[in-house]
């Protein structure tokens, strides 16, 4: 599997400087910020009561926990930064009440075959808190036996009487925000988390029967170098994570004000960044990881592992996923929700939700109906982002007509990329991007997204650098 990634350094960094542009990461398509504030909390009611579904399908459930005790400066997430743990109960009854709302407006009952908690920090609530949460969704939404339940937990404040909660509840995944081990890099990001406490809530989530524990690490943080990350990966896999995410670090300063504190000069340059991201990449696939897509890598017996296999792996706002077409509802500030032909997104800031959820039972701010046109471009952005080929054969299978003909204008807009050995093209439309595109996998997709040409002319920023 070290294949893929034979790539030819000196033609990625003579690439790099066209290609490193701002784009989506496509969590979804249309991407959020073409959703309007015309769909509003009666819109995702009615679409919540959609019957285009058995009761045997299966169900996706997010919930947000916006809180964090402290400001990592690195971080562009909806949080919330408090040490007023007395807020809590006012927060579940409001999220309670969120729920039994969604409950009520779905029509087709099904139960949750995936179920992820997020944030913020979800272990910023004490594991009483945790049983409550938990007890309430899964007596509104069921849970099947065989669900993916995971939750995403910062180490500096998880304990061991979280980590047998969560177990308790029957939570079988976890989440750990890792970003790097190294001491100055902890310190310009306002992060201190001493291995030896990651490497300790790993054990308990092993002896308390988690079936995969997650890392996740950032490149492009002030003061990192080739070398001060290959010593935080051997401390990494020392430990021994069954999934890695490896993200690049997002310099949003209009999302994320504290990043405004990076000097320049510690940020690591372009070819840095680049070259401590391919020696991970080479070092975890020596170890026995498989690259899932973009930024994911896993054991070669993990599910995701075996949805890229098959070509069922999918993507949506929680990452990567084995959950082809199902729901996914949100619950929470800024939660998202993905229907069957819509996106739906709740108000960002808990006063703003808790006002709507009083109002109206659900918080919705904004949202989309997704034409036709969305749905088949959905279709491809997905394929070529979670599998890196599109096959024209498939697309006339679902969609009733000839991709070559109808996308002729997207697909010459990828010469470039079939001259630069991003991508190679046949003649009926189908694609494959090859092992220096995958690198450039976004910018692929970016040539079927037909919003982006307008948003590229504003000039407002909306998204991270695709490389
Ligand atoms: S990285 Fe995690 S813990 Fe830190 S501020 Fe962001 S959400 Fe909170």
């Amino acid at each position: 599997m070290s294949e893929p990634f034979a790539i030819d350094l000196g033609r990625v960094a003579e690439l790099l400087p066209r290609y490193a542009i701002d784009g989506p990461r496509y969590t979804s398509y249309p991407t959020a910020p073409v959703w309007k504030e015309t769909y509003g909390a009666r819109d995702f009611r009615a679409d919540l009561a959609h019957g285009e579904v058995e009761s045997s399908d299966g169900l996706s459930l997010y919930v947000h926990i916006p809180f964090c005790e402290s400001l990592c400066h690195f971080c562009a997430c909806n949080k919330e930064i408090t040490r007023d743990h007395g807020r809590a109960d006012a927060y579940l009854d409001t999220i309670e009440r969120e729920i039994d709302a969604v409950r009520s407006a779905v029509r087709v009952p099904r139960a949750a075959t995936q179920v992820h908690w997020g944030g913020g920090t979800p272990t910023w609530l004490d594991p009483r808190q945790v049983e409550r949460l938990f007890r309430a969704l899964t007596e509104a939404f069921p849970v099947r036996d065989d669900a993916e339940i995971s939750i995403e937990v910062d180490p500096r404040v998880t304990t061991k009487e979280h980590v047998d909660a969560l177990a308790e509840c029957g939570f079988n995944r976890i989440s750990m925000g890792v970003q790097d081990f190294d001491l100055r890099v902890q310190e310009a990001i306002h992060r201190l988390q001493p291995a030896d406490d990651t490497a300790q809530l790993v054990e308990w989530s092993r002896d308390a029967g988690f079936d995969s524990v997650n890392f996740d690490l950032i490149y492009g943080l002030p003061y990192q170098s080739v070398e001060s990350f290959g010593r935080t990966l051997d401390q990494l896999f020392a430990i021994g994570p069954d999934r890695i995410a490896l993200y690049s670090y997002a310099h949003v300063t209009w999302l994320a004000k504290q990043q405004r504190g990076f000097e320049r000069k510690d940020l690591p340059d372009a070819a840095t960044k680049l070259e401590i991201m391919l020696t991970a990449i080479r070092r975890f696939l020596a170890e026995g990881y498989l690259f899932i897509g973009l930024d994911h890598f896993a054991r070669e017996d993990d599910e995701l592992a075996r949805a890229l296999a098959d070509r069922t792996l999918r993507r949506n706002f929680m990452g990567h996923t084995t959950q082809a077409g199902v729901d996914l509802i949100g619950f929470g500030p800024s939660a998202i929700s993905e229907l069957r032909r819509s996106y739906a997104q709740s108000y960002r800031d808990v006063p703003a939700w808790s006002e709507a959820v009083a109002e109206h039972g659900v918080a919705t701010m904004r949202g989309h109906h997704l034409t036709r046109a969305d749905l088949e471009r959905r279709w491809i952005i997905n394929r070529i982002m979670c599998h890196g080929e599109l096959r024209a054969g498939e697309f006339a299978e679902a969609f009733g007509h000839a991709l070559a003909s109808e996308y002729a204008a997207e697909l010459t807009a990828l010469d470039g990329a079939v001259r630069d050995g991003l991508i190679e093209r046949d003649a009926d439309g189908s694609l494959r991007v090859l092992p220096t595109g995958r690198l450039f996998v976004r910018n692929v997709a970016m040539a079927f997204d037909a919003y982006l040409p307008d948003q590229q002319r504003g000039d407002k920023p909306m998204f991270s650098k695709t490389v």
